[in-house]
């Protein structure tokens, strides 16, 4: 099994580079592997990196509602202060000490923005860069502790921003700056739904924009402790990557070592059910397969 989006940071806590040391790396590493995971990814926000925030500066600005205006500059900073060299730097050493982890990275979309994202991230040596849609332009639906954010529901119609999202996504995966959807079908992290027309619509255009694209999407717990109270993706979207011939990975999309690896054995039936037989993995941005296999001993327990 894999792991392959794990964060080093809580959103609540800053950036701080006790984080970025081969040791604790390793005990990322030993607790993946206790609960079956025998390699992990590390998929750090581009937001978190200094890096990161020059590209995309600003992008909030024209924003007109100026509560989301704020959220959105203040969220940079507080999230922008991590040195994406010494991250890079760190992940190497652990590689070379044999540590079963690769480097990736978790980018969002920036509309007309992703050429400049790209060719900053062609200058380090990523193995695997997950693609994410946690905004719609500024808002941010996915904060679902926030009221800021979450009475946006009310004022967009939940319609609206499933299809807003398929759009956003359908933009990203055109722009082949990534290799991975992570939380296909995050629109739902609130649980909030539209008719089930709608979800079908919604469905087929994100599983049709990987195939397209030839991106992997990812199957992840994270999902089953929000309110939308299943896996990333449903499983009528997985069964559509599944069709479709999309590669998928397991993920838990920890922030923090706590998490890591969570509920993998779901992860495992759920790829199973829907027909797979490997898993997608990557090295150098280049997808390779692992076998699927059984259940892991570890995990039959
Ligand atoms: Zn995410
Ligand atoms: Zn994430």
């Amino acid at each position: 099994m894999l792991d392959y989006h794990v964060h080093l940071w809580p959103h609540e806590d800053k950036a701080t580079e006790r984080e970025l040391t081969v040791e604790r790396l390793s005990e990322y590493c030993e607790e993946a592997s206790k609960r079956g995971v025998r390699e992990i990814a590390l998929t750090e926000h581009l937001f978190r990196f200094r890096r990161g925030r020059e590209i995309v500066e600003g992008f909030w600005a024209d924003e007109p509602d100026e509560a989301l205006r704020e959220y959105m500059a203040a969220y940079f900073d507080h999230h922008a202060t991590a040195d994406l060299d010494l991250y890079m730097e760190t992940v190497d050493q652990a590689k070379a000490a044999g540590l079963p982890v690769v480097a990736g990275l978790e980018v969002d979309y920036y509309p007309g923005r992703m050429d400049r994202v790209a060719s900053l991230l062609d200058g380090y040596p990523f193995d695997v860069l997950l693609g994410s849609i946690h905004w719609l332009g500024t808002w941010m639906f996915d904060l679902i502790d926030s009221p800021v954010q979450q009475r946006e529901w009310d004022s967009r119609g939940i319609e609206h921003a499933w299809r807003a999202y398929g759009q956003a996504l359908e933009e990203l995966a055109a722009t082949r700056t990534t290799d991975v959807l992570a939380h296909p079908d995050l629109v739902k992290v609130a649980g909030r739904r539209p008719d089930s027309g709608v979800v079908r619509e919604v469905e087929t255009r994100i599983a049709e924009a990987a195939a397209t694209s030839g991106m992997a999407a990812e199957i992840s717990s994270a999902g089953l402790l929000k309110p939308a109270r299943e896996a990333f993706p449903s499983k009528s979207l997985l069964q559509r990557f599944s069709d479709l011939a999309v590669p998928v990975t397991t993920a838990s999309d920890t922030h923090g070592i706590s998490r890591i690896a969570l509920d993998v054995r779901h992860l495992h039936d759920a790829a199973s059910m829907a027909g797979y037989v490997s898993l997608r993995a990557f090295s150098a941005r280049v997808g390779y397969d692992v076998e699927l296999g059984p259940v892991p001993p570890e995990l039959s327990k």
